[in-house]
């Protein structure tokens, strides 16, 4: 018997989303005759902050999520492999001339989504990132300029909070309102690296993990277990950050519910959804709008299971683009060996990094650009990476798996472009639902292989330069982007800068899905700010949502002032 009672279904009502912070509110419960105002898919990085801002607004809101609400004093465990279950492993089936690793350690499944497993790096895209192809000829613009966004970078980096530098220096220079964190011994092996070859680095962020208290979450206490969920609660997730402040404020979310199929009325509009519950039953809720925030894979392959007359090759897809332009970042991580003990483990994976290599560079024979970050493997994940880069086995992996305390290990983030052969389709395989699963197509493209080149050579000098005696790298990918993506014109893009299908009018599609290029910055910032700026557009425009077909694109009032109750100011703020 657990210290803490038998295992149990969690109890909506009474929540510990932290060892300090519970939710002791007792979860509003619509019926499913009762026509919700908006309806989300996915209680992820950007259906955590949707249902947040809507519920605050007043509006009726259910958050229909896949995984479990999880309660984290009971759940989650500061152990590696006992944090697999964070993962969306259901099948999914990948292919391509460079396949992409799908299952664990790759998208979230659960209150929170991606945000309970990410590391937290938080950097903004740049503002060439919204016109690489007016800029570079490649990929595509953005509907949006970096202006656009800026206000909710600003929002979203005082809400979760985000640690890092007081000037930052790359992009938009900006600082950060909360302080640095200090080094782990990852991050002093990069500061040594870029310092001996002259390349600025960023030193305690931008990471949005708490340096100090902030209101009832603790601060960090550098154990390292942040993609395991970080049971402390320091580490930003809409679980801890935004969903609890969404349940006060009148929204539902109805965990181990997944959404089968988006159901359209007589008059062409989006009615409710089809889902199963947590029994497995099959029900219908009903919706007055609805709002996809599924991930880069979920999202395209539910609008494609959701065909119907009329959209007999997908909802939302009359451009034919639905699945289209998926895209991964370079990952490569660059692992290297010190006589001294780094001991890698013991500080968050990110806090360090260097965006010295953004932006094009007219000297290189490929566009776009590249960061260098801190990774901090735990012992499995170094265990798997010296199984692909150093082939070691049996007593060989043991041997350098003994030797883990003397590695650092630095990650490569790579600008991979949208290309149209990058693909989510309906596999003819089926899941446990009986629906069909993804089918995830991913080539690398000439410039695409440049770059990583490039990056990879870049990293490992920066390696050897701080010092390191061996190097080795393992090829990985990292942050699925696209597959929805968002433009001003319905003939190339699934939704518009706010994240309204143009097939249908009350159906909204809104998280990394509808990136058109990435940069290469983690994008898991940029997803809550393009939610919570999609918000204020819905908020802004009321009951029009639910009645009509007009389409106003005037930008939206900024509402301010949303941080979640009695965190404003606390902790250690720096303050302008
Ligand atoms: C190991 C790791 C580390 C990472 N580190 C970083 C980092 O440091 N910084 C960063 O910016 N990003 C990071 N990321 C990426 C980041 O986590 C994702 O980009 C981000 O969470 C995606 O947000 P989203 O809203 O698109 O989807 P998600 O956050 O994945 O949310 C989608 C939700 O929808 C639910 N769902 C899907 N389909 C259905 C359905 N049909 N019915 C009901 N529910 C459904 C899912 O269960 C999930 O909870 C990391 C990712 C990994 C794997
Ligand atoms: S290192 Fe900090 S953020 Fe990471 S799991 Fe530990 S307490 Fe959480």
């Amino acid at each position: 018997m657990p210290i803490l009672g038998a295992f149990k279904a969690p109890k909506n009502d009474n929540h510990m989303v932290g060892p300090l912070q519970t939710i002791h509110a007792p979860m509003k419960r619509f019926r499913e005759d009762e026509e919700v105002d908006y309806l989300i898919v996915g209680v992820g990085s950007a259906g955590g902050v949707l249902l947040q801002r809507l519920a605050r607004a007043g509006f009726k809101v259910l958050g229909m999520e896949a995984g479990p609400f999880w309660d984290t004093e009971r759940d989650w465990v500061s152990d590696e492999s006992g944090s697999h279950k964070l993962y969306w492993t259901e099948p999914r089936v990948t292919g391509g001339t460079d396949p992409l690793a799908l299952g664990a350690n790759n998208s979230g499944q659960g209150v929170g989504g991606g945000s309970v497993h990410w590391a937290a790096f938080t950097p903004r895209l740049h503002p060439s990132d919204f016109e690489v192809y007016t800029r570079d000829g490649v990929g595509a613009d953005w509907p949006i300029d970096y202006a656009d966004l800026l206000p909710y970078y600003e929002q979203l980096e005082l809400e979760m909070p985000v640690s890092g530098p007081a000037y930052y220096p790359w992009g938009y220079p900006h600082g950060y309102p909360y302080g640095p964190h200090p080094m782990g011994g990852v991050g002093n092996a990069l500061i040594k690296g870029c310092t001996a070859l002259g390349i600025p680095v960023s030193i305690g962020g931008p990471v949005a993990i708490l340096a100090g208290s902030h209101g009832d979450r603790p601060h960090c206490i550098y154990r390292g277990f942040c993609i395991q969920g970080c049971k402390v609660g320091a580490k930003a997730s809409t679980l801890v950050t935004h969903v609890p402040d969404a349940l006060r404020s009148g929204a539902e979310i109805r965990d181990r519910c997944m959404v089968s199929r988006i159901e359209l009325g007589k008059d062409g509009r989006a009615c409710g959804v089809h889902y199963f519950d947590r029994e497995g039953s099959e029900n219908f809720q009903r919706a007055k709008a609805v709002i996809v925030a599924g991930y880069a894979i979920e999202s395209p392959r539910l609008l494609l299971n959701s065909a119907t007359k009329g959209h007999e090759h997908g909802l939302a897809n009359s451009s034919g683009t639905v699945g289209k332009y998926l895209m991964a970042q370079a990952g490569n991580v660059v692992l290297g060996r010190f006589d001294q003990p780094v001991r890698m483990y013991k500080a968050p994976p990110a806090h360090a990094l260097t965006e010295e290599f953004y932006e094009t560079n007219p000297k290189n024979d490929f566009a776009r650009g590249f960061a260098i970050q801190t990774v901090g493997p735990l012992p499995i994940a170094f265990g798997k990476q010296m199984v692909a880069a150093r082939k070691a086995w049996g007593w060989g992996l043991r041997r350098e798996m003994m030797d883990y305390n003397h590695w650092a290990s630095f990650g490569l983030l790579g600008e991979i472009l949208p290309w149209a052969d990058n693909t989510v389709t309906l596999s003819d395989d089926q899941d446990r639902f009986g629906l069909r699963v993804a089918h995830v197509t991913f080539n690398l493209h000439d410039n695409d292989k440049k770059l990583i080149a490039a990056a990879k050579k870049k990293t490992e000098e920066v390696m050897w330069a701080a010092g390191a005696t061996t190097v080795v790298q393992e090829s990985r990918y990292a942050h699925l982007v696209g597959g929805c993506r968002m433009g001003s014109d319905p003939a190339t893009s699934v939704v518009d800068k706010f994240g309204r299908t143009h097939d249908v009018a009350n159906l909204f599609v809104m998280d990394g899905s509808v990136f058109p290029t990435q940069g290469s910055a983690n994008p898991g910032l940029t997803i809550q700010a393009l939610a919570a700026r999609t918000a204020d557009y819905l908020i802004s425009q009321g009951d029009r949502v639910f009645t009509s077909d007009d389409r106003d694109h005037a930008e939206p009032k900024i509402r301010r002032g949303l941080a979640p109750p009695e965190t404003w100011g606390k902790g250690v703020p720096r303050l302008k």
